[in-house]
């Protein structure tokens, strides 16, 4: 079945019918659902659908743009919810320099202390990066993350970066932003990607795969994202869903 590694089913847009929509996953071949928090609210409402629901899973931690709301209060209650039983990562935490809601100093502070976070709790990392290859790059490798393990969620950049973190062992999330007509680079990384160091996402309610694009996006729309990935690996949907489902396991569930 296939196992979506990062949605934020707390986020108001899925207000009107959560419930309804997440109780449909399963017979849909959704197996697995990592939902990934990104501020200090999400925290919450994080664990909540985690205990809700057996085939959710849950990823702690303040996204990039969330950092002004750290401090060592909060960094004590992620290492207590890294604890619940059903978290799986740290995340989803990063750099963003696309937005800038904080400065890079401040970000690349909170980035780090919650890669050594990681580490200490014995998590992979879900990491955001947005117009911020090179600083990501260079911290995650004095951070060792090669060690830590993780997904770089939405891998945007060039192949010659995917190479860099394909060889620390990590995993590139593929989602919607593949079906995109400019898509050419992403298209690319993905060949050249070993399949067993890929993983499947949305991402949700964001980055809605063509037909839908724009529209709000749920895990039911994964099978867009899987027949672009076989067409471009040559491959069976079926091989797709079941290596990227794998992966997916071995990062998180093992
Ligand atoms: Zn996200």
């Amino acid at each position: 079945m296939i196992f979506e590694t990062h949605a934020h089913y707390d986020d108001e847009a899925f207000d009107s019918d959560r419930e309804e929509l997440l109780s449909s996953m399963q017979e849909n071949g959704i197996g697995h659902i990592v939902n990934v928090s990104a501020s200090l609210d999400s925290l919450d409402r994080t664990r909540e659908l985690m205990e809700q629901y057996p085939f959710v899973y849950g990823a702690m931690g303040l996204h990039p743009d969330e950092v002004g709301d750290m401090n060592e209060a909060v960094m004590q209650k992620l290492r207590d919810y890294c604890r619940l039983e059903k978290t799986v990562a740290v995340g989803e935490i990063g750099l963003d320099y696309y937005w800038e809601k904080e400065n890079h100093e401040t970000q690349r502070y909170w980035f780090e202390r919650q890669l050594e976070l990681a580490r200490e709790e014995k998590l992979p990392v879900i990491i955001h990066s947005r117009d911020a290859a090179a600083d990501t790059l260079q911290v995650m490798k004095a951070c060792r993350a090669d060690e830590i393990g993780g997904v770089v969620h939405c891998f945007s950049y060039s192949r010659e970066m995917a190479g860099e973190y394909l060889k620390m062992g990590l995993y590139l999330g593929i989602g919607g932003v593949l079906t995109f007509k400019n898509a050419r680079k992403l298209r690319e990384v993905v060949e050249y990607a070993p399949l067993d160091q890929l993983l499947l996402e949305t991402d949700s309610p964001y980055l809605a795969p063509v037909p839908y694009r724009g529209k709000r996006n749920s895990s039911l729309y994964i099978p867009l994202i899987v027949q672009q990935i076989a067409e471009i690996k040559h491959l069976s949907c079926e091989e797709v869903i079941e290596q990227t489902e794998q992966n997916a396991m071995q990062l998180f569930l093992t």
